[in-house]
């Protein structure tokens, strides 16, 4: 009876920090949808196909990393926000932060691709059609995201220099950026709507394709993680072998082969810990084995989040300089508006 209690109680633990992740997922996602909405109306307005104006918001800045990216470069060789783009380089400079203080919890917590990609992989498992690449063809797929990390960092840190990053900076093209965005989803290419689709439908059948093998910006956030003061460590004398921990990790890592999770594929979900029935044996731990109590690193992922917005609005940095009458103008011409490399 004893055990029954305790199984359903260890059950019962791991689903609520299950369910309390899909809330703070569902939670940006939902805002980012509307978010999105506004943003579309506000694109009509400046296309002229509306005579509505709805103001832009500005957290749509945070699906521009690249010119997140060249603002950091250019902030950090210049001092100089980006006054194009603040809320993008704010909701960057938030991930960096996250990433090496918590974990890869930006991933875990609030990208709202993320959050689809879980989704995806739900009906993936409801269906059985999951699968599990093996590890001959893992290993090298995981590599992937860190040479298109490397190329960025090739292309961007590497050979911009200032001259180029300033003319990067203040291009039509980069101050309709937002727009070429939207258009590229909206009505996207033969070859981009076949990539999206096959995306799409790799991720009902392998686990987080685009997470754990594609995207650059996740690659990033598990290197700085693997530099930060967080860790999970197993107690390997308390452990009692029962591989909960394993079964439940989005990221499947092999935790019961681990003294300490550093990896740079922890999202920092904390559901192993959540879930493993052996009380201490499974913990998130800081800088000397200090214990981090389970809620507590969702519950800074998201106040460390807030606090980048709260400071960039109140240091006057979120909102763009940039005029929509100005935005207008450049939405207008929008498919004249060649890349600045080219
Ligand atoms: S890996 Fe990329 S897309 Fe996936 S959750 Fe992280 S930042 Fe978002
Ligand atoms: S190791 Fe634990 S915290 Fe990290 S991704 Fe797996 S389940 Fe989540
Ligand atoms: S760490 Fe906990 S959940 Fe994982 S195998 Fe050991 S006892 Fe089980």
């Amino acid at each position: 009876m004893e055990t029954l209690r305790s199984f359903l109680h260890d059950l019962r633990r791991g689903r609520r920090q299950a369910t309390l992740r899909t809330m703070v997922q569902s939670g940006f996602a939902l805002f980012c949808f509307y978010a999105g909405y506004r943003f579309y109306r506000f694109y009509l307005w400046g296309t002229g196909r509306s005579e509505v104006y709805v103001p832009r918001p500005p957290s749509v800045e945070g699906f521009l990393p690249i010119s997140a990216l060249v603002g950091l470069k250019r902030f950090v060789l210049t001092g100089d926000y980006d006054m194009i783009h603040p809320a993008g380089l704010t909701i960057f400079l938030a991930a960096l932060a996250i990433g090496f203080f918590l974990r890869k919890g930006f991933c875990g917590w609030i990208c709202p691709v993320g959050f689809v990609s879980n989704l995806a992989e739900k009906v993936g498992r409801r269906f059985r059609i999951l699968w599990q690449p093996p590890v001959w063809l893992d290993v090298p797929l995981l590599s992937l995201k860190y040479m298109l990390l490397g190329l960025f960092a090739y292309l961007v840190v590497w050979q911009m220099d200032l001259r180029q990053i300033e003319a990067f900076h203040n291009s039509p093209y980069n101050l309709a950026v937002d727009a070429k965005m939207l258009v590229f989803f909206l009505s996207p290419s033969g070859l981009a709507a076949g990539v999206m689709i096959f995306l799409t439908a790799i991720s009902f059948v392998i686990r987080n394709f685009w997470c754990r093998y594609l995207c650059p910006y996740g690659a990033l956030l598990g290197l700085l993680a693997m530099a930060g003061p967080l860790q999970i460590r197993r107690d390997r004398a308390a452990c009692i072998d029962c591989k909960k921990c394993e079964k439940t990790c989005p990221a499947s890592i092999r935790i019961t082969r681990k003294e300490t999770v550093r990896t740079n594929e922890c999202v920092g979900c904390t559901q192993c810990t959540a879930v493993c029935p052996v009380k201490d044996c499974l913990t998130v731990t800081g800088p000397d084995h200090l214990k981090v109590p389970t809620l507590l690193l969702p519950a800074a992922v998201v106040g460390l989040f807030l606090l980048f917005y709260l400071l960039a609005l109140t240091a006057g940095i979120w909102y763009t300089e940039v005029t929509p009458q100005s935005m207008k103008q450049f939405y207008m011409l929008l498919a004249e508006l060649p890349h600045p490399g080219v």
